[in-house]
């Protein structure tokens, strides 16, 4: 266990949280997954800082969150924006962005057999689609290369001798890869698999994402809402206005056509700061969004919520939060340890990570 586990640890154990989120009931919690999954399986290439939990620690947190929150679901609260609703006490919201396959076959399973609802943004243009998201691809690239240094476009001369250090140049790649516009970053992608020698197989990403047929089972039960995160996954501040509003408008346009279903949520793609503004918050009210969700940490006080409801904080998640350093992050109370945290990411991957910010 690494130093900020044990910090964390320690307050967890003699249950310093607990009491901490109970004298703040009035505060909304929403949690953000990407994907369950098992990051250390054998080929498994894909990029692993999206592995939010495994399918054991992920019933673990659901089994938490049905013990000490109240878990509503978007719709309730879109109703509570709406005045038309009240909030329970403690409530919490759980979220997954992208759309990956393991959301129906491990996380699904999980939330139906606890009654726990939960919404998946989904990044429509990769839908049923073999293709990969950039930061796949080029871990594809990084996992199989027989290579141990590169001169690569973006960060220039760098080289790994292991695999921690080989996910820490990854990580620096993807980072910078997020500041140049797409066009660019797709000339940048393919010169990777070139510069490392390898080849990426069509069927590469095979059944990597969820399919309509899935989304539409998932929608029937009514236990799974479906909201919008854009056709294509820009940084909606990186593109002309049209275009951020395109890519919400028919994101939004093509869930509703096949699940018959009126979308009102939206994630915004990479979610930091910088990544929406207040053209692009119009823009997702003009589309008929009624609530949106940055990546800025929560939890936030219902107040808050009603006035910013086109930023809603959430709580990135990932594989190497322990349980203790999850029930830390949802007190809210380990926002002040943020410094240990920054610390520790720092050290895991050399930099603060690929798709979302960290706390
Ligand atoms: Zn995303």
């Amino acid at each position: 266990m690494n130093a900020v586990n044990a910090v964390l640890n320690l307050p967890a154990q003699f249950g310093v949280y607990n009491p901490v989120r109970l004298v703040n009931p009035g505060m909304l919690t929403v949690l953000n997954y990407h994907r369950i999954e098992d990051p250390h399986a054998p080929g498994f290439h894909t990029l692993k800082i999206n592995v939010s939990a495994t399918p054991e620690e992920f019933a673990l947190q659901m089994d938490y969150l049905k013990e000490y929150y109240h878990v509503i679901g978007c719709d309730t609260l879109v109703s509570f924006l709406r005045g038309e609703a009240t909030l329970p006490s403690r409530a919490a919201l759980i979220t997954f962005d992208d759309g990956y396959y393991d959301n129906y076959s491990n996380a699904y399973p999980i939330l139906a057999e606890r009654e726990l609802p939960a919404i998946i943004f989904l990044t429509t243009g990769y839908i049923g689609e073999s293709k990969a998201f950039y930061w796949d691809y080029v871990s594809y690239c990084f996992y199989y290369t027989a290579k141990k240094s590169a001169h690569l476009p973006l960060i220039g001369d760098c080289s790994w001798d292991d695999e921690p250090s080989r996910e820490q140049v990854l990580h620096r790649w993807i980072e910078a890869a997020k500041l140049v516009p797409d066009t660019q970053k797709k000339e940048y992608v393919n010169q990777i698999s070139a510069i490392l020698e390898v080849e990426v197989p069509e069927q590469a990403y095979e059944g990597l994402y969820l399919n309509w047929d899935q989304v539409r089972a998932m929608s029937r039960s009514g236990l799974i809402e479906f909201g919008a995160h854009t056709v294509t996954h820009p940084i909606l501040t990186r593109v002309p206005i049209e275009q951020a509003s395109f890519e919400i408008c028919e994101s939004k346009r093509r869930i509703e056509e096949e699940t018959g279903k009126v979308v009102t949520a939206l994630a915004y793609p990479n979610g930091g700061q910088a990544d929406f503004s207040q053209p692009v918050m119009q823009a997702a009210r003009d589309a008929g969004i009624e609530v949106a969700f940055s990546l800025l940490p929560g939890p936030t006080r219902y107040s808050t919520v009603r006035k910013n409801a086109f930023s809603v904080r959430r709580i990135f998640l990932s594989y190497y939060d322990t349980f203790p350093r999850f029930v830390a992050k949802l007190s809210g109370l380990a926002r002040l340890l943020i410094l240990f945290c920054l610390i520790d990411c720092l050290t895991h991957f050399g930099a603060v990570q690929n798709h979302c910010v960290w706390w």
